[in-house]
C-alpha cells in the first residue's frame, strides 16, 4: 500500500462568483491574486463549509521550539508554506489565509461524522497564540525550496527540499502548500510520521490552497484511498476521497477507510488483489473519537451489521436471519475467501428465496439497532440479482418490551444485475425503543429461486445528524 497517490491535476482559476464570495469573506486576511496555484473554489456538500471569518481555531496541540527538530514531541501534523525564487516569499500576505484552510480541514474532518474527532496539530514557540495572526505564525513554518524554478516544481523536488532542511520526524507528518505551481500529491502513512515502509516521505503536497484538495491529500497521508466499488474500482464520487471539487466530507458510509465509531473495524483500501486494511480513526496524529456530537453522518449498525466481512463466503452468518429462504455470506467463484460479487470489502451477503408457496420471504439483522421515538431514521441498502426480482425495505419498530408497534415500508422495487442503492426513510413512532432491519421479497413467485445479493447497509439517525438531514443518496 504505501505508494504515491497521484491527484490529476486539475485548474483552480477561481470563478467569479467564487472570488466574490471570498473577498466578503476575507476579513482576516488576503488571498494572493489567482494563479493556477493558491485560493480555489472549494467543495459546498453536504453543506456549506464555514466562511472564513468564522472557522473554529484548531488550535496547537504540540508546541516546539525548532519545528524540524521536534525530537520527543507528541505526534502532530506540521504545516509548511513552501516558496522558491521564482515567485518570491509571500509568507506574510498569505499565512492567515492557509491557517484558515488547516482550521477547515480540520473542521471538515470533524463534521464528517457524528464524533468529535480532530488533527493534532503542531507549533513553534516564540508567538502570542491568543491572536490568530499570531497562531497562524505559529502554526505554519515557511520553507524556501532552493532548488524550485518557475513555471512549475514538482513535489518530488519539494520533498528532497524539506528532508534536507529536517522535515521528517517520526512524530511528524506534513503538509505543505505551495506558492508556486506544483503536482498535488501524498504518500500513504497509515501508521505514524516521518517515513512510511516503502521510504515514502510522510507528506501531501498541494498547490490548491482549499479544503477539498489539501484535505483529500492529507487523507492519503492518514491512510485513505481513493473512494471506490471494492469489486470494480468504479470511482464512488460524494466523498472528500474522489469527488473533492464537490465534497469535503469522508467516507459517508463508514465502511471504505474511516469509522470513527468502531475504531477496531478495518476495511480493504484497495480493490482485490490488494490486501491493505485500515481505519483512519486510529491514526496517531489524530485525536481519539469522541460520540457525540452533530456531523453530516452517522450510522447505529456495526462495523459487520455493513459489510458481512467476518464470515467465510459459503458460509451463514448469525448477523443475518431470514424466513421463506435461506442465506450465507455470498459464495466464491474462483477466488477463495472473496464473493463473487460485492460492492465494499470483499463479501457480501445472499439471501435465496425458496420455491414453494410462500406470500413473502424476508432477511433481517437478527439483532434490532437502537432507535429514539420521534427521531427520523433513513435505511440504505444496495442490492442486486440476476433475475427480476421485486424487493421491499422495512423498518419494523419495537418498544422495549419487544413488542412490534408498527412497520414502515419502502417503495416495491425491481432489482436489477448491478449493485444499485436502495433507501427507506420513516419516522420511530412513540415509545420505539428498537428497530428490526429488513430486506423483503413481498410477492414471491412459486416458480423459481431468487438469490440477491446484500451489501453495504447503513442505518442513519437523519434527527442526530447537522440540520437533521439524512445522508444524501448516491
Ligand atoms: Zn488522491
Amino acid at each position: 500500500m504505501p505508494r504515491l497517490h497521484l491527484r490529476v491535476r486539475r485548474a483552480h482559476a477561481l470563478t467569479a462568483a467564487a472570488a466574490t464570495l471570498l473577498a466578503a469573506a476575507l476579513t482576516v486576511v488576503t488571498p494572493t491574486a489567482a494563479h493556477a496555484w493558491g485560493p480555489g473554489a472549494e467543495p459546498t456538500l453536504p453543506y456549506a463549509l464555514p466562511a472564513l471569518p468564522d472557522v473554529p481555531v484548531r488550535g496547537c496541540q504540540s508546541t516546539v521550539a525548532n519545528p524540524s527538530a521536534p525530537t520527543g514531541a507528541s505526534p502532530a501534523l506540521q504545516v509548511i508554506y513552501a516558496w522558491h525564487d521564482g515567485n518570491g516569499n509571500n509568507y506574510e500576505a498569505n499565512v492567515e489565509y492557509i491557517a484558515k484552510v488547516v482550521d477547515r480541514i480540520d473542521w471538515a474532518l470533524d463534521q464528517s461524522s457524528n464524533y468529535d474527532q480532530h488533527v493534532k496539530l503542531s507549533c513553534r514557540t516564540g508567538y502570542d497564540t491568543s491572536t490568530y495572526a499570531g497562531y497562524a505564525r505559529s502554526l505554519i513554518v515557511p520553507e524556501k525550496i532552493d532548488a524550485g524554478t518557475n513555471p512549475s516544481t514538482s513535489s518530488a523536488v519539494v520533498r528532497s527540499d524539506l528532508i534536507s532542511a529536517g522535515y521528517d520526524d517520526s512524530n511528524r507528518i506534513y503538509l505543505v502548500f505551495t506558492d508556486f505551481a506544483s503536482n498535488s500529491d501524498a504518500y500513504v502513512c497509515p501508521t505514524g510520521g516521518g517515513y512510511n515502509s516503502s521510504g515514502g516521505h510522510c507528506s501531501a503536497v498541494t498547490e490548491s490552497w482549499t479544503t477539498g484538495v489539501g484535505g483529500h491529500e492529507l487523507g492519503h497521508v492518514l491512510g485513505a484511498p481513493h473512494a471506490w466499488m471494492a469489486e470494480t474500482g468504479a470511482p464512488y464520487y460524494p466523498e472528500i476521497m474522489y469527488g473533492w471539487w464537490d465534497n469535503w466530507n469522508l467516507d459517508p458510509g463508514f465502511r471504505n477507510y474511516y469509522d470513527p465509531s468502531e475504531l477496531s473495524a478495518s476495511f480493504y483500501l484497495d480493490p482485490h488483489p490488494s490486501t491493505s486494511k485500515g481505519n483512519i480513526a486510529n491514526h496517531p496524529m489524530l485525536t481519539a473519537p469522541t460520540c457525540c456530537d452533530v456531523g453530516a453522518n452517522n450510522d447505529s449498525l456495526t462495523a459487520e451489521q455493513r459489510t458481512f466481512e467476518a464470515t467465510t463466503p459459503g458460509s451463514s452468518t448469525s448477523t443475518l436471519t431470514s424466513s421463506g429462504g435461506w442465506h450465507q455470506v455470498t459464495p466464491s467463484c474462483g477466488t477463495s475467501g472473496i464473493s463473487c460479487t460485492y460492492f465494499d470489502g470483499r463479501r457480501s451477503a445472499q439471501f435465496n428465496t425458496y420455491t414453494g408457496p410462500s406470500n413473502s420471504s424476508s432477511i433481517s439483522l437478527t439483532n434490532r439497532p437502537a432507535v429514539t421515538a420521534g427521531n427520523t431514521y433513513k435505511f440504505f441498502a444496495r442490492l442486486r440479482a440476476n433475475a427480476a426480482v421485486t424487493t421491499q425495505l422495512q423498518l419494523a419498530w419495537y418498544n422495549s418490551g419487544g413488542t412490534l408497534l408498527s412497520t414502515s415500508s419502502g417503495t416495491a422495487s425491481t432489482l436489477a444485475s448491478n449493485w444499485l442503492e436502495y433507501r427507506l426513510t420513516a419516522t420511530a413512532p412513540a415509545n420505539a425503543t428498537s428497530v428490526r432491519v429488513t430486506l423483503a421479497v413481498p410477492n414471491q413467485s412459486t416458480t423459481g429461486n431468487y438469490a440477491i445479493n446484500i451489501d453495504s447497509l447503513q442505518l442513519n439517525d437523519c434527527t442526530a445528524n447537522t440540520g437533521g438531514n439524512c445522508r444524501y443518496d448516491t
